[in-house]
């Protein structure tokens, strides 16, 4: 698979009137064509944040502080507003947690799906109808001859969603980044629109990356998960290398929050207890260090790298130092079904 997105040394913070918030803190990895990456952490992680400096999407006091963006072999880091402006929605769709934020209430659904059509593939009203009726049956919207004159409202909240992913596709983008796409949505609705995502990226050959707080919500469609916590990647491998082998232990605690369908009995899930760091003043050593049990001397004064545990399986954590302490993985045995 040859490379779509590569991310190197990424740093954006936002000027507040108590400093700056460090909300990423040198960010890399990389995405290939036709690939789904997810990037898993709590709020306030950086990685809502880390999408938003890729698409230039920033609020007025948020700053790219350094790194570099390339993009399908064009150095967009570099490029200027206007430049950007065909880069979004052109070559890259996204998918919002709440539709009616990204819809406009006072066009109809067509309004808002032939408009791009016919600016980005430069083709008349008539035919940008047509292929908005076509993209509206591939994301499962019924009778969409008659709903592309409906307005926002008068869809549920599983349709504005399937709605918002017509549109991010409207354009058969590269790659669809998708931030939170189903926690506004009830859970039957939620797997209905994991399942879209995930027939669409087989069927069109789109990347996608995948924005949640749940590890649960990546496992079906992404082949690779980025864990980040306190503005960096902590830890980063195949979806079976973190389901299975996760090292880091915020990695484990994520883990150990999923509820796991396939047991019958009722389990207690197990909450992260503390607080995420204080990106006004990161803490110079591991970010973790306040809620981790494990945590040793080395890990208050110095931020471990990330170390390499197996092709692509990399963990930021001191205890994957080779002369470490021993410690077994924490995790439930039986996530497999057990
Ligand atoms: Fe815990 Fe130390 Fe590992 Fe951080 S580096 S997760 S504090 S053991």
């Amino acid at each position: 698979m040859s490379r779509l997105l590569e991310v190197k040394n990424l740093k954006t913070s936002f000027s507040t009137y108590a400093g700056d918030v460090q909300a990423v803190r040198g960010v890399s990895f990389h995405l290939d064509k036709g690939e789904a990456l997810g990037i898993v952490g709590e709020s306030g992680c950086g990685k809502s944040v880390t999408m938003m400096s890729i698409m230039r999407l920033l609020s007025d006091n948020g700053k790219l502080i350094d790194g570099e963006i390339n993009f399908d072999g064009n150095m967009i880091s570099n490029y200027s507003e206007r430049q950007m402006e065909s880069v979004r929605g052109n070559d890259i769709g996204m998918i919002f947690q709440d539709p009616m934020t990204s819809l406009n209430p006072v066009f109809t659904v067509g309004d808002q799906l032939i408009e791009p059509l016919m600016k980005h593939r430069k083709i008349g009203k008539k035919e940008a109808l047509e292929e908005a009726i076509k993209i509206l049956e591939l994301v499962g919207i019924p009778s969409p001859r008659k709903r592309i004159k409906q307005y926002p409202h008068e869809f549920s909240g599983g349709m504005r969603q399937r709605v918002m992913i017509a549109m991010s596709l409207i354009c058969e983008p590269k790659l669809i980044i998708a931030d939170e796409p189903t926690t506004a949505l009830d859970v039957t609705i939620q797997a209905q629109i994991l399942d879209l995502m995930k027939n669409l990226k087989d069927k069109l050959n789109t990347s996608i990356i995948l924005i949640t707080h749940d590890l649960g919500v990546v496992a079906d469609i992404c082949s690779r998960i980025n864990v980040m916590y306190g503005g960096i990647i902590v830890e980063t491998g195949t979806t079976r290398d973190i389901f299975y082998k996760g090292r880091h232990p915020y990695t484990w605690g994520l883990l150990n929050s999923v509820p796991n369908p396939k047991k019958k009995n009722k389990e207690k899930l197990q909450p992260i207890d503390g607080q995420p760091p204080d990106l006004l003043k990161p803490p110079v050593g591991c970010p973790f260090t306040s809620r981790c049990k494990y945590s040793m001397k080395v890990c208050l004064e110095k931020q471990p790298p990330l170390f390499e545990l197996s092709e692509g399986h990399r963990c930021a954590c001191w205890l994957c130092h080779p002369d470490a302490p021993q410690v077994d993985s924490p995790i439930r045995r039986g996530r497999d079904g057990e």
